[in-house]
């Protein structure tokens, strides 16, 4: 029985598994390195290479060559040409995840089933995109967990077993568990800070914070620059003007940065159009250029304690996680904000994938315990409803204004592609497939066919818990993690100035599961149908939000007055499934939709990516 733990990272990606006496353990790529880049080569239409060679092919070819593909996650296409086709990033990850299955399968047989991690901040469409990639690749997602808490997890484990391989008596063990940690997770692409209570084996997320779009990526763009402008102020021209230039500047830049992490200066040298720039920077011009970025991760770090209600002196344990946390200015601005020494005591590259192992096997240990409902009623159409109090109190009224952007995306999403035309490369065939395709849900009212995470059958958890051994199992069988939702979620209601504004319901972090209601309102007499939009996101703006669902009362009794009260109960499950009820309660008709991570991916689609996949040769 194999079950595993990904990473999968915006410049690095490391997988790892439990070993026999319940230890997480990295698994080697082919290669034999502990994680692999990110990094695809599209060595020809039917070909890619992924890792190492492809990372250093982007110095040579940098037209051929996807990276940072994670920032671009849920968008339809990757921002650059490859071979000359467009590609969406589901598609580019897929491969990915294809060489990172290969290369664990060659060592450990078939895969049972992984856990996925994903930054705590990922909004639902960014989610959604990780598990189709996952999908497409032909991985068994047995579940999602979020970066901090995969490595809040690992460093936990570690108290939970003896370094013999045994179940320590944590209770005896007394205050030795941290009970509130703080998670720093600053990787390449993404950052992203929790806040952590344990009690006993049980792993509460209090508060999350963070920020999809900085990373250490961001750091080397800032020397990147920095080094450019020096060239074009000795030499005239400029290395951004050519890809193999800029590519080659742009490893120089993240090398002047990794060295200035081990010391206080560094040498480097630019090329571009037959002429050479050599110099020298130190650690403290480095710092100073990037400090704004260090102070975005700083207010993050603030804003989640202010969330979860805590202040330094509570915190007992803080966590660096992410390649990043190794540059000296991360570490000294957490000495002084949090007055203690980040812990850095599991390899930062690879605490995500060890608690990402951890998980897959509290999935497997707890399987069956929860049913997934049946029933989903999907929207084919759209209208507004209106609040009867929140947020305006003032009488409702009706908007003549065409569809807006929102509207118009609730019907057309999921609008289906035509099949890829026969006698194309597989390339060809992967260009057209699944364009993103998760921007919007997709109106789809067959629940059959979208995604869900694979489940475990009871032998194949028996002869889980069998291989672990009693104790271990019962130690994994009673880990529990709890959650919160990283953003505000609500419903799209109209006031009375025609304007679509968000009522939320159930606001950023807080502690799942949960249930909440609230009272609205029909907008016109004699409405007949009510649609919900449930929308994701911080602004009040409808347009803002990303519209994650819809569900949609069908048959109102005739002959409604406007204000007729429709109640809205939303229910989110700590494994982050959301239950939306609308009812109206004087003559009983109502309305429900589950909204699952990876239900934005049409399954028939993703089905035919896997298929293009299996003909592309990935190394
Ligand atoms: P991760 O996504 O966690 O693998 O983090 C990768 C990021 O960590 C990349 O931006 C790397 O440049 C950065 N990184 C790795 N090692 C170092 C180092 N010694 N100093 C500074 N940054 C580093």
């Amino acid at each position: 029985m194999n079950y595993i733990g990904i990473d999968l990272g915006t410049t690095f990606s490391a997988v790892a598994h439990l070993g026999p006496q319940g230890q997480p353990i990295t698994i080697p790529n082919a290669e034999g390195e502990l994680t692999t880049p990110s990094v695809v080569l599209f060595e020809s239409d039917d070909s890619a290479i992924v890792g190492r060679e492809a990372r250093r092919a982007a110095l040579v070819e940098p037209g051929n060559v996807a990276e940072d593909v994670k920032r671009y996650m849920g968008e339809e296409s990757y921002p650059k040409l490859l071979r000359g086709r467009s590609i969406s990033p589901i598609n580019i990850s897929a491969i990915i995840l294809k060489k990172l299955l290969q290369d664990t399968e060659a060592r450990l047989g078939p895969i049972d089933g992984a856990v996925l991690t994903v930054p705590a901040y990922f909004d639902e469409n960014r989610r959604q995109a990780t598990a189709a990639a996952a999908h497409s690749a032909g991985l068994k997602l047995i579940g999602i967990i979020n970066e901090p808490t995969a490595a809040a997890l690992a460093h936990a484990f570690r108290s939970y077993t003896t370094p013999e391989g045994g179940v320590a008596d944590i209770v005896a063990a007394g205050g030795q568990l941290p009970e509130i940690s703080v998670v720093y997770d600053l990787g390449g692409g993404t950052f992203d800070v929790t806040v952590l209570r344990a009690v006993g084996h049980d792993l509460t997320v209090l508060a999350t914070a963070g920020d999809v779009q900085l990373g250490g990526r961001d750091w080397d763009r800032r020397l990147f620059d920095h080094l450019a402008d020096m060239f074009v102020r000795e030499h005239g021209g400029d290395p951004r003007d050519d890809a193999l230039s800029r590519q080659q500047l742009e490893s120089t830049a993240e090398n002047v940065k990794k060295d200035l992490s081990r010391r206080d200066h560094t040498m480097f040298a630019v090329n571009h159009a037959g002429k050479t720039m050599r110099g020298e920077l130190t650690r403290a011009q480095f710092e100073e250029m990037t400090a704004d970025l260090l102070f975005r991760t700083e207010s993050r770090l603030s804003r989640a304690l202010r969330d979860a209600g805590i202040n330094w002196g509570d915190v007992d344990d803080v966590l660096a996680v992410g390649g990043s946390t190794r540059m000296p200015q991360v570490q000294a601005m957490l000495a002084r904000v949090t007055g203690m020494t980040a812990d850095a005591s599991i390899s930062p590259d690879e605490a995500v994938a060890h608690g990402a192992a951890i998980h897959a096997a509290v999935c497997v240990a707890n399987s069956g315990r929860t049913e997934l409902p049946e029933e989903t009623v999907c929207v084919d159409e759209a209208e507004d409803i209106l609040p009867a109090k929140d947020p305006d109190p003032v009488p409702p009224a009706v908007s003549d204004e065409p569809p807006t952007e929102l509207e118009r995306l609730a019907t057309a999403a999921g609008t289906p592609q035509a099949d890829p035309p026969a006698g194309r490369s597989p390339l060809d065939e992967l260009a057209e497939a699944l364009r993103g395709g998760t921007t919007r849900r997709p109106a789809d009212p067959t629940p059959a066919k979208h995604l869900d995470t694979t489940s475990i059958d009871n032998e194949q958890r028996e002869e889980f818990l069998t291989w672990l051994g009693t104790e271990l199992a019962a130690l994994i069988g009673s880990i529990n993690t709890t959650s919160v939702n990283a953003h505000t979620l609500g419903v799209v209601a109209e006031t009375q100035s025609g304007r679509l504004l968000v009522s939320p319901l159930i606001s950023r972090n807080t502690p799942l599961p949960v249930r909440e209601t609230k009272c609205y309102a029909t907008v016109i007499d004699n409405q007949e149908r009510v649609t919900v939009k449930i929308v994701e996101g911080e602004s009040s703006e409808a347009e803002d939000c990303l519209l994650v669902g819809t569900c949609i009362i069908k048959s109102l009794p005739p002959g409604l007055p406007k204000g007729s009260p429709i109640v809205i109960t939303f229910n989110y499950d700590a494994g982050g499934r959301l239950h939306v009820q609308a009812v109206h309660l004087a003559s009983g008709s109502w309305a429900e939709t589950f909204i699952r991570r990876g239900d934005g991916v049409d399954a028939a689609r993703v089905h035919m990516n896997k298929e293009i996949l299996t003909k592309f040769k990935v190394s």
